[in-house]
């Protein structure tokens, strides 16, 4: 028997807790019930018509229900839907491994499964933080972790411990072990002044010095290429990670890419790393591993690192990690099949011209006065709202300008979902031109409608200035 919208909202309001979500005024507020989805839409139980555009939080990459997507699960589901990864192997699991090597930097030859982003950085902080006590003499004293302010590395108490969003961390920061915190750009707000294309990533300093003086007592360093996704899309200048590679060999230290936000394809690249052509020692993939389909994760390092790991059984240098769903042969199956799509739909390529007009189009929202910054690494942007341009002054949270926005973007439809003042468009990669053009001509007119009327008098003689001017009046 088919329920209607209000039984399920009831339902989930009387028994759900959702994740990052105040939950009194999830209850307060009414909720759509999401029921199908096709291509870049999904559809609520009224039949009401959505862009998902965020890509349902940054996992799908080429569209709800693509038939290959489907038929893969369907034809592995004919035959194993799951079997232990703890001594045996499978079929897709196996496959998955030869094709992500195939597409990984060269040196990264070792694949290690989970089923979520947090538990993939999680298993290269123990991996790396192994490895040296393995080295043994000196080398075991390296037990700490370097990361960048703002991070956002997942939700398990390892990756919170390298994460820097206060927002989200600092009520658990009693459980945390402590790493070195050093300064991402941040160049909206450049605390030294500084302009993205001539700072020569200054940013940086702090960073090398902290790895200078502890060099001893670290294993790794751990970051996001190109673009912090949860600290609010933030982007690094070119040459940032690359400097950071160069140090960390200079150091002797393992590098940490966390590319689960970035990988496949967002920035443009199958991974973020090759716009500056680096290798990191560990290499963090989840979200769109699966294309946005099942929870699936991996965790990539180098022959170096496995070879550390061999030895006579009652040596232990085991890593003793696993988990129940390790390797989920559905998941793998479903992820090999997206990686096959981007080969046979070309999705790289054909993804070029839209994030060209993904930048052209989002200059002209210059002409909103509260667009405060725009942000952009491929086709991940953010759009940053401010309660007065020229002062940088941020909305209040109070005034939940991001969630307005999306409510709006809701009305006109469109699903966002915002991180606090920044306006988050990251939408399947497979979306068309004119699917793009009407997220973009939503999310415009849902940022004009949000905003209008929210300044104080004493700021309505700001006018709309493009950002040479705002840059050049600071
Ligand atoms: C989402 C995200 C994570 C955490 O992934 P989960 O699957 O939510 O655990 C880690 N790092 C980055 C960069 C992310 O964007």
């Amino acid at each position: 028997m088919k329920r209607y919208r209000k039984e399920y909202e009831a339902l989930d309001k009387q028994h759900l807790w959702h994740p990052f979500t105040q939950m009194r005024e999830w209850i307060a507020s009414p909720q759509l019930v999401i029921e199908r989805g096709q291509g870049v839409y999904l559809f609520d139980t009224e039949g009401n018509r959505y862009i998902d555009g965020v890509s349902s939080l940054w996992t799908n990459i080429h569209g709800h229900r693509h038939p290959a997507l489907v038929r893969a699960i369907r034809q592995q589901l004919a035959k194993l839907e799951h079997s232990t990864f703890l001594g045996l192997t499978s079929v897709p699991a196996v496959e998955l491994a030869e094709k992500l090597v195939a597409i990984a930097p060269r040196n990264l030859t070792r694949v290690f499964y989970s089923d979520n982003g947090s538990t993939a950085v999680e298993i290269a902080l123990k991996m790396s933080f192994q490895y040296w006590r393995q080295q043994g003499k000196e080398f075991s004293r390296k037990q700490k972790f370097i990361s960048f302010a703002n991070a956002y590395h997942g939700d398990t108490i390892g990756s919170v411990s390298l994460g820097g969003v206060d927002l989200f961390h600092k009520i658990f920061k009693p459980l945390l072990f402590k790493s070195f915190k050093v300064f991402y750009p941040d160049c909206y707000r450049c605390p030294f002044g500084k302009q993205p294309d001539s700072c020569d990533v200054y940013c940086l300093k702090e960073f090398e010095a902290t790895l200078k003086k502890h060099e001893r007592e670290v294993c790794a360093v751990a970051v996001e290429p190109a673009i912090q996704g949860a600290a609010g899309m933030l982007t690094a200048p070119r040459g940032f990670l690359k400097r950071i590679e160069t140090l960390c060999r200079n150091h002797n230290v393992h590098l940490i890419l966390d590319e689960v936000a970035t990988g496949f394809g967002r920035t443009g690249t199958m991974f973020a790393c090759e716009h500056e052509q680096v290798a990191p020692d560990f290499l963090a993939l989840a979200k769109g591993l699966s294309g946005g389909t099942l929870p699936l994760a991996a965790t990539l390092t180098t022959s170096e690192v496995f070879e550390a790991f061999l030895g006579e059984y009652t040596d232990f240098k085991s890593f003793f990690h696993g988990h129940t769903y390790t390797g989920n042969p559905l998941a793998c199956a479903v992820a090999a099949a997206s990686l096959d799509l981007f080969r046979t739909e070309k999705t790289l390529q054909k993804l070029r011209p839209k994030i060209r007009y993904l930048a052209q189009r989002l200059a002209s929202f210059w002409g909103l006065q509260h667009v405060g910054d725009i942000r952009q690494a491929g086709f991940m942007a953010g759009i940053e709202l401010a309660k007065d341009r020229g002062s940088r002054i941020p909305y209040p949270a109070a005034e939940r300008i991001g969630h307005a926005v999306a409510m709006e973007a809701r009305r006109r439809g469109v699903i966002l979902r915002p991180l606090g003042n920044v306006v988050v468009l990251m939408p399947p990669l497979s979306i068309s031109h004119s699917q793009l053009k009407r997220l973009l001509d939503a999310a415009y007119e849902s940022i004009d409608a949000a905003t209008k009327g929210t300044q104080c008098v004493a700021l309505s003689s700001v006018v709309a200035r493009d950002q040479e001017s705002v840059r050049a009046s600071e």
